[in-house]
Order: structure tokens, then sequence, then C-alpha cells
């Protein structure tokens, strides 16, 4: 199937009543506070939601329509997306929209204008495209091993896709991978196809900072607006056991995010945030052109020496942008008010239909 034509896409926005835009996207992930952030800044809100999940948006009241569906995923069904297109909606990717919506899907039948570009989606879903994007912008990422009986050292091990850690497991040796590729099957978190894909990296010894950048097409800069930190199960629960008592225990720690911290960096590693930042959004211009455009995230772990390592990317709003809905320490020093991610993203739209430069920044 063809992609997406992008003059389709402008014709599309050409039609629009650009005093009368909507905001939408799916009901889920991180969409509360792009609602509100909309509304915020004078747009109309609609949700696609499936059918028993439209609580939140009614209790806290962000959504002006409602488009009721039986799944998340027929958001690209054809009347849903006429449905858009009829309210002027500029949709707002997130990653549960990407994950029901689904990447084929959204790179060649939805026929929605969206916010941000909707190629360089598949970046941060294949690992090797993702490694290569890190790599060429000169991004520090853990480094790979390439074969399980090269293990020599701690090392982590991961499966393909986005799967909220679970399956991923921490080894010492070949014999100790191999042991815990048995248990992990018998615990059917992982099917014996995902063996030759296991993704094996040096195991970085840190804190977890999940980094929330914007970077604007229109003025070409990328700003920091947050700074996460993941609470993850079993992980987090074990270190409340005592010391003693965790062996007894006996699980395998998993990495199942349920939640996020709001956190700061101490004020020095803030030049290499910066840093990664402008070389990842150039490195993507080059790769993936237009780059990105609006919310990307890079998920670190900082070490005892001070190296700000990413070991994976979202490449649009991330879920740890919740952690700031009423601003971050650094959306309030940038912009002296409560900045959340959703409300700086239609703040781009605004300027972006201002400036009548909508085109730069939709896909
Ligand atoms: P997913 O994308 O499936 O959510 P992540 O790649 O974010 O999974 O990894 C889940 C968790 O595993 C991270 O939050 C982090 O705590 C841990 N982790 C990932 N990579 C490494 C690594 N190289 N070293 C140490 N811990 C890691």
């Amino acid at each position: 199937m063809s992609k997406i034509d992008r003059q389709g896409i402008l014709d599309v926005l050409d039609g629009y009543d650009k005093e009368d835009i909507t905001i939408a996207t799916l009901g889920s992930h991180s969409s509360l506070h792009m609602f509100q952030g909309a509304k915020k800044e004078g747009f109309k809100t609609a949700v696609v939601c499936e059918k028993g999940r439209e609580v939140p948006y009614q209790r806290f009241d962000v959504a002006d329509e409602y488009i009721i569906v039986d799944k998340f995923s027929d958001i690209v069904n054809d009347d849903v997306q006429q449905e858009l297109r009829d309210m002027n909606s500029i949709v707002f990717p997130h990653g549960s929209f990407v994950a029901y919506a689904g990447l084929d899907n959204i790179e060649t039948i939805f026929n929605v204008p969206m916010f941000g570009n909707r190629d360089i989606l598949r970046w941060e879903a294949e690992r090797d495209l993702e490694r290569k994007l890190m790599t060429e912008s000169g991004v520090r990422i853990p480094q790979k091993i390439s074969d399980p009986s090269k293990i020599d050292g701690t090392v982590m091990v991961k499966f393909p896709g986005a799967r909220g850690g679970r399956g991923y497991f921490v080894a010492n040796s070949t014999e100790e991978f191999d042991e815990k590729i048995e248990a992990m099957l018998q615990r059917k978190w992982i099917e014996e196809e995902d063996i030759k894909e296991a993704h094996i990296e040096e195991y970085v010894l840190g804190c977890n900072y999940c980094i929330h950048y914007f970077y604007s097409g229109l003025k070409d800069e990328v700003e920091l607006l947050g700074i996460d930190s993941r609470y993850e199960s079993t992980i987090d629960g074990l270190t409340r056991v005592p010391a003693k008592d965790q062996l007894d225990i006996g699980v395998d720690p998993s990495y199942v995010i349920t939640g996020n911290h709001p956190v700061v960096m101490r004020e020095s590693l803030l030049p290499q945030v910066f840093d990664i930042g402008d070389r990842i959004t150039e490195g993507a211009k080059g790769l993936v052109p237009p780059g990105f455009n609006g919310p990307f995230c890079m998920q670190t772990l900082v070490n005892d020496d001070l190296e700000v390592v990413v070991f994976e990317m979202s490449a649009r709003s991330d879920g740890g942008t919740n952690t700031f809905m009423n601003g971050s320490a650094y959306s309030y020093i940038k912009f002296g008010e409560p900045m959340s991610m959703g409300q700086r993203m239609a703040r781009e739209i605004k300027n972006g239909i201002k400036d009548d430069r909508l085109d730069d920044i939709i896909t």
C-alpha cells in the first residue's frame, strides 16, 4: 500500500476553517493534558474513545466532542476519519494512538492531518532504526552485545516492541541468559520466536531520567519541558524488601511500568541534556525529514561518572508527560507559566495558524 500523499494532507488542511480547528486524539495515555492544554489555547477538543472508557474525559470535562467507537483501533475507520475531518481536526499522536491505530495504517490510510512527523514514529518502534538515529546523531547509548555467547559482565536483555518492560531481564553470563530465557518462556512472557530477536546490551547502573523535549519547527529550537522517572513493578517493589529477604522472594525483577514521578536533575547535567536534544534533532532532520516536530522523549540512565546514557526514545508525546499536567520546573522557567506538553503542542498549532505556517508542522 502506498504512503499517505503529503499533498493530499495539505489539501485537507487547506479546506479547513482555521478559525474553527479541533484538537483530537484517542482517549488514553497522555490525552488528558492534551485536551486541557488545547482548550486553554482556545481550541475545541474531540476524544475518540472506546465504549466504557469515556469516564475520565467526562469527569475532568476536557472534551467538547465524543466519538465513541467499539474498539480504539476503529479510529482509522473511514467514517471516523470523515467525522474528524468534518470537525477540522488536527490529531495529536501519543503512545496509545500509535499502538491502536497501527504504524502501517498511520503511514498509509490515516488521512487526517497530524501534528508532527508521522514518518518518524517507525524509528522508535524498530530497534535498528532507533539505534541508527542515535548512533549517527552521536548520542551515547548502551553498548550492544552481538551474541549471548559473548556475555561477560552484567547485561540487560530486551525483546521487540514496547512491552512496558515485560519479559526484560538481567544476566551476568551465557548460562544465566539461557536459564532466564527458559523461565520467561514458562511464564509465557516471551514466545519461542522471540528468542532470536533478543537484544542484549550493557547494563547501565544508574538512575532513571526520562527527558521530555519539544522541538519547535516554527522556531527551530529544542525546548526542555520536563523530566520524569519511571515507577516499575517489580523492580521498585523489590527495593522495599530488606536485602536479606530479597533472595527468598525468588522472583526475577521485572520492569513493568505502572506510573511516573516528576524529577529534576542536578543543574550541572543540563548542558548534556540540551546537547542530546540538539544532536538528535539534527540527526533526525537528515535521516527522516523534516525530523522531529513537537514532543519527543529520551529515556536515560545517569551513571556515577555523570554520563547521561540514552537507552530508549519516544518519537511523540511520552506517557511521562503526565507528571507535568500543570507544568514542570523546567517548563515554568522557560515560559513563566505552568505549561504542559499538551498546551505547548496546542500553542505551536496556534502560532502555526497565526504565521500561516501550519504546512511546516503537519504531516
Ligand atoms: P519499554 O520500551 O518496553 O517500556 P524500556 O526499554 O523502557 O522498555 O526498558 C524498561 C526498563 O528497563 C527501563 O525503565 C529501565 O529501568 C530498564 N533498562 C532498560 N535498558 C537498560 C539498560 N541498558 N541498563 C539498565 N537498565 C535498563
